[in-house]
């Protein structure tokens, strides 16, 4: 398989949006932040390209400018908005020119490419994984230091850095791409524009094996998607970037257009099921026929949330999996985690597995008897629209 971190990272925070991006290749248009972000990832560029010089601030800002005019028109986006993130990306530019003058820095490569080839002995196959490296410095004869600049605005802790995936995966392509350098040469870190803050971390030669080793979990987490055909979309804070919202389960029914006859219907069941929910006297029978009649309609539509006038209905499935739990009493009791199940219903063992290490948890998935999928409906009461320019 080929990958990147970008598509390691997008399957586990939305296995469908991995689908709809990496399996059926759909174009999505990328949202006002993710353009930002990568102007400004142009123009940092800039900064360091020497030509026979390096250019000036007001080079670099006209040049951040001309781009984000360009890239802003294409959008369509709105010209007050436009203003602000364009002096949102001055500011940015200005604050770390002044921290940082390219000619006080030793650069190796801008925007590095690499591609590394991760074995898998199990398997017997290999998987190429590539990325690019926004910036690879050598301050001394014998260290190098991996920058990526990020425009989040909010900071990780020390210890999201150091176990930070993609910081692993660039040491790796750095020490594959030139192979005399080992990993402990090497310095990575994560530059946040928005604070003029870099973070910092390291990694050991243990690290990246264990690295090679989660990659290639994610892998076969993808490749057992494919093969039961399963992507599910998980719904989050994330969805506010996603381009896929108007062809996914969860958002699509809110880009609807036509009023249909039957769209009138589905309004005044969402509109009973909220009253019902909010009555004091328990309605079953009729929350019950209600919910029959709004999984009807999500599988006739293809859809797993709803939308009306008063919030939101959200259908969740879950797996519940069945355990062999004599297999599994062999398999704890060496660990001496069988007496924290022992009163133990399912749910209780799933959680104690998650506490294992990831490659000890997918022992217990051979173990699994069968599987059965419980779906509920949650209400939400925000009441949502479709922001005008996405
Ligand atoms: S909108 Fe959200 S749930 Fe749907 S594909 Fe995108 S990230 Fe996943």
């Amino acid at each position: 398989m080929r990958t990147s971190y970008s598509a390691l990272e997008t399957f586990k925070i939305c296995p469908l949006k991995y689908k709809f991006s990496q399996i059926d290749k759909i174009k999505g248009e990328k949202s006002k932040e993710a353009v930002f972000g990568s102007v400004i990832h142009s123009a940092l560029r800039f900064m360091f390209t020497k030509n026979p010089l390096f250019p000036t601030i007001d080079e670099v800002l006209n040049y951040f400018s001309d781009i984000w005019s360009g890239e802003s028109l294409t959008l369509k986006i709105p010209e007050n908005q436009t203003d602000s993130y364009l002096e949102e990306g001055k500011k940015i530019l200005r604050k770390f020119f002044l921290k940082n003058q390219p000619w006080n820095f030793n650069i190796v490569d801008l925007e590095s490419r690499f591609e590394v080839i991760i074995e898998d002995p199990n398997q017997k196959e290999s998987h190429i994984l590539a990325g690019i490296i926004d910036r690879v410095d050598k301050p001394t004869d014998d260290t190098y230091e991996i920058i990526d600049y990020k425009t989040s605005r909010r900071m990780p802790s020390q210890d999201f850095v150091d176990k930070n995936l993609q910081l692993s995966i660039y040491n790796l392509g750095l020490v594959k791409r030139w192979t005399h350098i080992s990993p402990d040469q090497v310095t990575l870190s994560l530059y946040f524009l928005e604070h003029g803050e870099k973070l910092s971390s390291k990694r050991s030669s243990d690290d990246l094996a264990s690295t090679k080793n989660q990659i290639l979990l994610a892998i076969k987490d993808i490749r057992e998607r494919e093969r039961s055909s399963e992507f599910p979309p998980t719904p989050g804070p994330w969805c506010g970037f996603c381009p896929y919202r108007p062809i996914c389960p969860m958002w699509k029914h809110l880009y609807k257009k036509e009023d249909a006859p039957s769209d009138e219907e589905i309004k005044s069941i969402i509109r009973d099921y909220f009253e019902a929910k909010n009555s004091v006297l328990g309605q079953y029978d009729k929350i019950e026929m209600l919910q029959a009649k709004i999984h009807h309609y999500l599988d006739e539509k293809g859809l797993e949330r709803i939308f009306g006038p008063d919030g939101y209905i959200t259908r969740r499935t879950a797996e519940k999996k069945n355990y062999d739990l004599e297999r599994a009493r062999v398999m704890l009791q060496p660990l001496g985690l069988w007496q924290e199940v022992l009163k133990v219903d399912e749910k209780k063992l799933e959680k104690i597995l998650k506490t294992l290490p990831e490659q000890k948890q997918k022992k217990f998935d051979g173990i699994v008897k069968d599987i059965k999928k419980v779906s509920t409906l949650t209400i939400s009461r925000k009441r949502l629209q479709i922001e005008k320019d996405l």
